[in-house]
């Protein structure tokens, strides 16, 4: 069957990769075979060898014996489904292989020796996005933030266009801020034309308001008890420094979440220069904590499209200063250095890139011959997609919905559009609310899932009339355009929780005979001349991560994922990863479960020899095929 076996090495490297984790911040380098809390194994290169060939046997069984060889091919491919899904060209066989993991060439025998051998994010934070256009066709990219590329733009305005206050999109921080009374909202003048230092004297930053920075501690403090396997990661990298000498360049939404993902990072023996992903989700508070413990952050929630690619700028070009390794969400940061300062991947390591858009952008260069330095596609992996996209969705759905409006749940009729992930996550969350759910998909697999769980299957057409509530959840666009809009009843609420802001077509709104009324922050009424009146949330932009929270726990997950991927890149010895795309190995993303585990009090139970035997397993996993979809 050696035909159907892609690659003979797939998870040898993440085996002795977590192992090597383990024994180095575990056991100081000492132990062999000892299960520590989370049940992972410390194993030696040798053990790892043989769980190479558990693992391998167990690839070459996982394949149904009587598949067609063409879909053996496939399943054993680790296909990234999201990336593969969305690009505009089709990837073709060759480009999704080039993201099979099992790319990875055989890891040098040293590696246990690493110097800290070892390892490391949604919308981003987040997504994985479909990008099918109504017609069937793949769509562009979406954009992630409502900003152009300034591809050409090297100068800055010096005087940044400020952003309307009306047109702030309430950030995941909004809550914080909204109870800080001393945020310097007032305060018109540019974080640009401010002179600020930090305690220590250093001005390397750009924030609001250094001042917050006491408030800003508080609130990562907060985030970082719901944040269990960074800070235990911190902790056993107290002697060890697996990123030392790493000049991480990085642009995430700036949060409470992201600031314990930094300074993780930064624990962890990593110097970090950070911009936004997003002009609206600075929370600016944590910014300036930040800026105080050291973090050179350039960011401010509000930021203008000058001031977005400004910002980026600042954190790559410094005078003495290089960056090794980026930390992307969205793939900007990597466009700016891919356009501006093509020459600085000859030190770059690696790219971690989380977000749907961010990673099809690498595929692309990929396919291209155009991407130099390897790249880790953190979105596709499990503990990204099956944990952000569906609780993230089914804990923030509900918050989202009452913050802006205020609406009982209880007997409302609700349709959801799409039943993916987030829509599972949505309708879940709906339903144990009492209300009356309906679906509608174009997947008869997802469909019948729907049915099964027990929703009610519909076209969009035969409910519209009588819903109460309308949530898109697709990734794709044109769902509810303005037909629907116009046959909706008077306070039907319409929102959307996809990536982008394609699914409700909003600019058909956008006509003389519609009135807007916006009654409060991200909440518009739009009437009709009879009346009727919709509303509308954040003009149709993802509803939870403009007007709500995101669970800290989850996204505690994606962030552990990003910083094992960031130290395995760091780490990996020349020429172990090509200029290509990869996804982290099932055993890490098992790995970064086990991490959260001890949080519930949860007791995995362990496999005996004779039932390892009989599921032709490794005791120590990993514990699925590739394929397997959990
Ligand atoms: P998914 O691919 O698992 O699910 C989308 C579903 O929509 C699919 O089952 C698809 O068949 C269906 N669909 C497509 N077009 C449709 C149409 N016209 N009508 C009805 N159904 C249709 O993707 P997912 O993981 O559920 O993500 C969906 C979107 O949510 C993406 O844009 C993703 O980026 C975004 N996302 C949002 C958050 C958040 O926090 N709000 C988190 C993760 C992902």
């Amino acid at each position: 069957m050696d035909y159907i076996y892609h690659n003979p090495l797939p998870l040898r490297h993440p085996s002795q990769l977590c192992s090597v984790f383990v024994h180095t911040f575990v056991l100081g380098g000492k132990g062999l075979r000892v299960t520590t809390a989370m049940s992972v194994q410390v194993v030696s290169a040798k053990m790892a060898e043989a769980d190479l060939q558990a693992s391998s046997s167990k690839e070459l069984k996982a394949v149904p014996p009587g598949m067609p060889k063409s879909e053996e091919k496939k399943v054993l491919k680790n296909e990234p489904k999201a990336a593969a899904a969305t690009s505009p060209v089709g990837p073709s066989t060759e480009v999704i292989a080039k993201g099979d993991p099992s790319h990875s060439p055989t890891p040098s025998p040293d590696l246990p020796k690493m110097q800290a051998s070892a390892m490391r994010r949604t919308d981003g934070r987040q997504n994985g996005e479909s990008l099918l256009n109504s017609d069937g066709t793949v769509a562009e990219a979406p954009k992630t933030k409502k900003i152009q590329f300034a591809d050409q733009k090297q100068e800055f305005n010096k005087r940044p266009t400020k952003i309307g206050r009306r047109s702030l999109s309430r950030s995941i921080s909004q809550s914080s801020t909204d109870s800080y009374s001393s945020d310097s909202s007032d305060d018109e003048t540019s974080p640009r034309d401010k002179q600020q230092k930090n305690s220590k004297g250093s001005a390397d930053f750009c924030i609001k308001n250094i001042k917050q920075a006491d408030f800003g501690r508080r609130e990562i403090e907060i985030a970082e008890q719901e944040m269990p396997a960074l800070t235990a990661l911190r902790k056993r990298a107290q002697g060890e420094k697996p990123l030392a000498g790493a000049k991480v360049v990085g642009c995430t939404h700036i949060t409470a979440q992201t600031a314990v993902l930094m300074e993780t990072l930064s624990a962890l023996g990593a110097q970090c220069r950070w911009a936004a992903c997003n002009i609206y989700s600075t929370q600016n508070e944590v910014a300036a904590a930040l800026a105080e413990a050291g973090i050179s952050v350039f960011a401010w929630k509000g930021e203008s499209e000058d001031d977005f690619w400004w910002c980026i700028d600042r954190c790559v070009n410094l005078e003495g200063w290089q960056p090794n390794m980026i930390l992307d969400d969205g793939g900007d940061l990597t466009h700016w250095i891919y356009k501006k300062y093509p020459n600085m991947f000859k030190k770059i390591k690696g790219i971690v890139e989380e977000s749907v858009t961010g990673v099809h952008r690498l595929y692309q260069l990929s396919k291209a011959g155009k991407l130099c330095v390897p790249a880790m596609n953190v979105n596709d992996s499990v503990t990204k997609q099956k944990f952000d996209n569906l609780y993230c969705c089914r804990e923030s759905i509900l918050d989202g919905l009452k913050r802006t409006t205020d609406v009982m749940f209880g007997g409302k009729q609700v349709l959801v559009c799409g039943y993916g992930e987030v829509g599972k996550g949505c309708t879940a969350a709906l339903k144990a609310m009492g209300a009356v759910v309906y679906v509608t998909e174009i997947d008869p697999i997802c469909a019948l899932q729907a049915c099964m769980d027990g929703f009610r299957l519909v076209k969009l057409n035969e409910v519209i009339r009588q819903v109460d509530i309308v949530i898109t959840c697709t990734g794709n666009k044109n769902v509810v355009v303005r037909e629907y809009l116009d046959r909706m009843k008077s306070g039907c609420i319409v929102c959307n929780m996809g990536h982008s802001n394609t699914e409700i077509d909003v600019a058909s709104l956008r006509t003389p005979e519609l009135t807007w009324e916006r009654v409060r922050s991200q909440v518009d009424h739009v009437i009709w001349p009879d009346g009727k009146r919709i509303v509308l949330l954040a003009e149709g932009r993802l509803l939870n991560l403009s007007c709500s929270t995101v669970p800290t726990f989850v996204l505690s997950i994606t962030a552990t994922t990003q910083a094992l991927a960031l130290i395995e890149l760091f780490n990996a010895p020349e020429g172990r990863y090509k200029q290509d795309v990869y996804l982290l190995p099932k055993k890490m993303d098992e790995y970064v479960a086990s991490l959260h585990l001890p949080a519930f009090d949860a007791h995995l139970t362990e496999l005996s020899d004779e039932q390892a035997k009989y599921l032709g397993l490794n005791k120590n996993g990993p514990f699925k095929p590739n394929y397997y979809r959990y």
